[in-house]
């Protein structure tokens, strides 16, 4: 079974994502994190995430088929930030209909602009363990020294603005068009961490179990 989870940046898709991977034992696809990886050798890709910009369509389909082909990943995948356009649900589309792929559960994690922006704002990454903290969701434990935390070069106001216009823009016509073919399950962002995986975790079960 594979599962799409959707949902603006800031809405906690990261943080849900990890909590059903460790119950389900889904593998994990993250496109951010997918790219950043590559953008480790790649100057052009590296351009794009800091200006908060979309990798093009075509480009990035490629990318993720052409890594899920080379990992055999065809079953058991929460993806979380792909596809995030029509253009990138149309290549994935041709790609499930040609590997027999299906996409079972799509649910959408909502939340208010403000509460987006409040959240993103408050994002921090450490360093040296790469592990993402929030400040108001998500504190760091006792022990980690909040002051050596780092906002990443998207999570700065510019292309906060940049990004949630593009989810405006690019994602929800697409998520509109899931909705014409598909079930689309929307579980409100703006609660406790626990109680929102409460539902997505209820929501998995249940389609599992049909
Ligand atoms: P995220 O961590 O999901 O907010 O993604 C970080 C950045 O990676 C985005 O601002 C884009 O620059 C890029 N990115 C992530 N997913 C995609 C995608 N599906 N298509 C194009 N660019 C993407």
């Amino acid at each position: 079974m594979n599962i799409l989870l959707i949902g603006p940046q800031g809405s906690g898709k990261g943080t849900q994502a990890r909590l059903l991977c460790d119950r389900f034992h889904f593998s994990y696809f993250e496109a951010g994190a997918f790219l950043r990886k590559m953008a480790e050798k790649n100057e052009d890709l590296r351009t794009y995430l800091a200006g908060g910009n979309l990798v093009p369509g075509q480009e990035m389909s490629s990318y993720v088929t052409t890594y899920l082909d080379e990992n055999g990943l065809y079953d058991n995948i929460l993806f979380d930030g792909f596809p995030r356009t029509l253009e990138q649900y149309e290549a994935f589309k041709g790609w499930m209909e040609n590997k027999k792929v299906n996409l079972s559960l799509v649910m959408l994690l909502t939340i208010s602009e403000t509460e987006t922006v409040r959240r993103l704002s408050a994002r921090r990454q450490d360093p040296a363990t790469g592990k993402i903290y929030n400040l108001i969701t998500d504190k760091p434990p006792a022990g980690v020294d909040v002051s050596a935390l780092i906002q990443r070069e998207d999570d700065k106001p510019e292309a906060i603005k940049k990004r949630l216009s593009l989810y405006k823009e690019q994602t929800e016509p697409m998520i509109a068009e899931l909705k014409k073919v598909t079930e689309v399950i929307e579980v409100n962002g703006e609660r406790p961490i626990d109680a929102i995986f409460q539902d997505l975790a209820r929501t998995v079960e249940e389609r599992m179990s049909r």
